[in-house]
């Protein structure tokens, strides 16, 4: 446990020394609360469970990667989720993202392109007891028009645009926190909401580094 909360302390410290540009020089209390009720060792691979709680992005596998802590809290911090909600993700991964987000809105929607994470991450999620998780595989910038809309949407791999189908299955009202930027570098995270009229409107968060989203169109670019 004391792991941790070296985690969160390293967290709120990233977010001071970015409040420049994010203009939050604090995570929420509900969102951190969240952070250190996440076992993040049981996302990493068997090998890497001594950085599980480093500030850092680490391999699973796939050529992916699980998002550093910071990133995962302040993206879960401009979600602003509430516990009414309907989130969905882009980007499984390992299951850490949604595992948080579990923790604070009613439904968590998931789309993993790989079946061989999404279906280890829908299985450790159900492991660990997040039921109120829905992991599909497939192309996730076609998002999830089923369960639309979603009153917040996040993608956890860099997007050349946002995807169309994306904002169309955001609620009025909806956010949607994505990063966006050709390749690994110039990419900027970005907060989209669409007001209550429909009008969509967009600020730059910080600069990221996310691996690509990948799919068959050859719309996301390749992975690297
Ligand atoms: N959310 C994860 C991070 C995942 S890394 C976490 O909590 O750690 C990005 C993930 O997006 C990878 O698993 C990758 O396979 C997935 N991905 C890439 N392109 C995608 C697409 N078009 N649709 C759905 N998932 C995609």
């Amino acid at each position: 446990m004391e792991a941790r909360e070296r985690m969160l302390e390293l967290i709120q410290d990233e977010a001071r020394l970015t409040a420049d540009e994010t203009g939050r020089s604090r995570l929420s209390d509900r969102v951190m609360t969240a952070m250190g009720e996440i076992p993040r060792e049981e996302f990493v691979p068997a090998g890497m469970t001594p950085w599980a709680y480093d500030n850092e992005p680490l391999p699973i596998g796939a050529g992916q990667t699980i998002s550093q802590p910071f990133i995962v809290a302040l993206m879960t911090d401009f979600l602003d989720p509430a516990p009414d909600q309907r989130v969905l993700e882009v980007g499984t991964g390992c299951g850490y993202q949604a595992a948080v987000l579990s923790h604070l809105v009613a439904e968590v929607y998931s789309v993993e392109y790989l079946a061989e994470l999404g279906n280890d991450a829908a299985e450790r999620l159900r492991r660990l007891g997040r039921s109120n998780v829905h992991v599909r595989i497939g192309d996730g910038r076609r998002g999830w028009p089923e369960a639309a809309p979603f009153d917040g949407i996040i993608v956890t791999a860099g997007a050349p645009a946002v995807p169309p189908a994306l904002l169309e299955q955001l609620a009025p009202g909806g956010r949607l926190v994505i990063p966006v930027g050709e390749g690994l570098w110039g990419q900027e995270l970005r907060l989209v909401t669409k007001d209550a009229g429909g009008h969509i409107h967009s600020r730059a968060i910080l600069p990221v580094a996310f691996v690509p989203l990948i799919g068959a169109d050859g719309a996301g670019g390749q992975k690297s």
